[in-house]
C-alpha cells in the first residue's frame, strides 16, 4: 500500500497507483474525480468520461453553470473504488457542497474542499470526521480573519437595509451567485418591497430549491418593468458594469468575508460591505483541525503558510503548506 499527494496547481492523490483528482479546474487526467462543490474554481470545465464523484445538487449546478453534461457521475454518499472507501460528508459551504473521507486499510484521509463550520439559514455546519491525514483549505487561514458572529452580521445588514429603505433608497445587494446569493435572498425576503433578482441567480436559486433551499418567489430582473423602490440581488462580478437599476436613489452593498479588510468597500466601490462568508474563518479552521485530530495536516488554497504555522503552534499537530511537488503519505 502506498499513498502520495501530487500537487502541481491541481491536487491529486495517488493511492496504490490510482489517481484521485480533487477539484480539478482544467483538464482531467485521473482514474476518478471528486468535485466538492459547484464554484467555478472547483469544478471541471470540460466534459469527460472519467468517473466523477459529487452530490446530485453539485452535478446539476455544474451542468447548468458550465453548460456541459456530467456523464458517468457517482452521487452515492458511500461506495468503494479499487479497495478505497469513499465517504462524502456535508461541508457546510454552499448547497450541495461535500468534503471527502477516504479510508483504505486502516488509514483515513480527509479532504475539505471549501468548508464552513457555522449554521446559517438553510446551511448546516460541516460534519467533521476523525482522520489520520487532513488536507484543508486555507482561504481565511491568517489570524487577520476573525469573522464576527454570523447572527450579528445578518442583523446588522437587515438594520442597514431597513434604514436605507425608509430613507427612500433602492438597494443593490451583491454576492457570489452560488452561496452568498441564497443567503442574501433569505436576508431580503422579510422586506415589503419588490425583490428583483438577477436572472442567472434566479436560475441558480431554482436549482437550489430542489436541494433544501427555500425562499419567497422573487421577480427575475428581465421581467421587472417598474420604476418603484426595490431591493436588487446581483452577482458580485456585475458591480462594475452596474445592473440596469431603474430606481433613481440607489445604495449598494457587498456581502463577502473580505469585507473584514478596512479598505475593501472603497476598493470595490460600494456604499457598504458586510463580512458574510461561506468559509470557516481562522478560528473555525483551527477548530475543524482539532476536531478531526489528524496526525498530519496539509494546507492549501489561500493563507496556507500562515495556517500551517498556526496549526503547529496552537494545536501541536504536524502541518505543512502544499507547494508544487510530491508528498509521500504512507
Ligand atoms: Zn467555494
Ligand atoms: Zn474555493
Amino acid at each position: 500500500m502506498s499513498a502520495n499527494i501530487l500537487y502541481n496547481g491541481c491536487l491529486n492523490l495517488e493511492i496504490d497507483n490510482k489517481i484521485i483528482s480533487l477539484d480539478p479546474e482544467g483538464k482531467v487526467d485521473a482514474d476518478i474525480v471528486f468535485i466538492s462543490h459547484a464554484h467555478m474554481d472547483h469544478s471541471i470545465s470540460n466534459e469527460t468520461v472519467t468517473p466523477k464523484v459529487t452530490s446530485e445538487a453539485t452535478k446539476e449546478l455544474v451542468q447548468f453553470r458550465r453548460g456541459l453534461q456530467m456523464i458517468n457521475t457517482i452521487t452515492f454518499d458511500i461506495f468503494d473504488f479499487n479497495g478505497i472507501n469513499f465517504k462524502l460528508l456535508n461541508s457546510g459551504h454552499v448547497i450541495g457542497s461535500k468534503s471527502l473521507l477516504l479510508k483504505f486499510k486502516n488509514k483515513r484521509i480527509f479532504y475539505t474542499g471549501d468548508i464552513c463550520d457555522k449554521h446559517r439559514f438553510h446551511m448546516k455546519a460541516a460534519d467533521i470526521p476523525n482522520s489520520d491525514i487532513m488536507i484543508i483549505e486555507s482561504t481565511y487561514g491568517s489570524s487577520m480573519y476573525e469573522i464576527p458572529s454570523i447572527t450579528e452580521i445578518i442583523e446588522e445588514s437587515k438594520k442597514w437595509i431597513r434604514e436605507e429603505l425608509s430613507d427612500g433608497n433602492s438597494l443593490v445587494l451583491y454576492g457570489y451567485p452560488l452561496g452568498k446569493a441564497q443567503i442574501i435572498s433569505k436576508i431580503a425576503e422579510e422586506f415589503d418591497v419588490p425583490i428583483i433578482i438577477n436572472d442567472y441567480i434566479f436560475q441558480i436559486n431554482e436549482i437550489c430549491k430542489r436541494y433544501g433551499f427555500s425562499s419567497k418567489d422573487f421577480i427575475p430582473h428581465s421581467k421587472y418593468q417598474k420604476d418603484d423602490q426595490a431591493v436588487y440581488i446581483f452577482p458580485a462580478s456585475s458591480r462594475r458594469k452596474s445592473p440596469a437599476i431603474e430606481a433613481k436613489k440607489t445604495k449598494t452593498a457587498m456581502f463577502s468575508g473580505w469585507a473584514l479588510d478596512d479598505d475593501y468597500k472603497h476598493k470595490i466601490g460600494v456604499d457598504k460591505a458586510f463580512p458574510l462568508t461561506d468559509h470557516a474563518d481562522y478560528k473555525g479552521l483551527l477548530k475543524i483541525v482539532k476536531q478531526s485530530s489528524p496526525e498530519k495536516v496539509f494546507t492549501f488554497h489561500g493563507f496556507h503558510n500562515d495556517l500551517a504555522i498556526s496549526i503547529k503552534e496552537n494545536l501541536g499537530i504536524d502541518a505543512e503548506p502544499l507547494e508544487s511537488g510530491l508528498y509521500k503519505l504512507f
